[in-house]
């Protein structure tokens, strides 16, 4: 398979996300890095990116909550090329009733290379990284293969 590269910017475009019981951990990360965040671009589902908005005072796009759609619009915009990071607090100890909607995020996630972090150390490693200022080459596999190969008789 061959390869290519998608330029992010450093102005990041960051999705953040929380299930019910994350979202006092999501909060406080937040609080904690503010001075990075607002330096990027933030959209989030809707009751997480309420509350990051009301209490850090962050200016966030605020899609649909998770379990009416939001986490199908998160994964609509990394298709579209209009996510560069994903900070995903999901909880590992409730069902969820939109279990489907969050396998598919972070599935098309991986299918994109997009950097997914599902708890809070993994978040600090990545907003404590240099690329998160700097531009970065995300390397993708070059998926017109995949779109030709029924043309080709596979
Ligand atoms: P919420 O959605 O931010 O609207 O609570 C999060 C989720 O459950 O996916």
């Amino acid at each position: 398979m061959n390869y290519k590269t998608v330029e992010m910017q450093g102005r990041k475009r960051i999705a953040l996300v929380a299930h019910d019981h994350k979202k006092r951990d999501l909060l406080e990360w937040a609080r904690y890095n503010r001075a990075v965040l607002v330096e990027h671009d933030l959209c989030a589902t809707g009751t997480t990116g309420s509350l990051v908005q009301e209490e850090l005072g962050l200016a966030v796009t605020r899609l649909q909550s998770g379990p009416l759609g939001g986490d199908q619009q998160i994964g609509a915009k990394i298709a579209e090329g209009e996510i560069d990071l994903v900070i995903f607090f999901w909880d590992p100890l409730e069902p969820q009733p939109h279990d489907p909607d969050v396998k598919a995020l972070l599935r098309i996630a991986v299918v994109w290379n997009i950097p997914v972090a599902c708890n809070r150390s993994t978040a600090d490693f990545m907003i404590s990284s240099s690329l998160i200022h700097d531009c970065y080459d995300r390397v993708l596999p070059d998926y017109e293969e995949y779109r030709q190969r029924l043309k080709q008789g596979a």
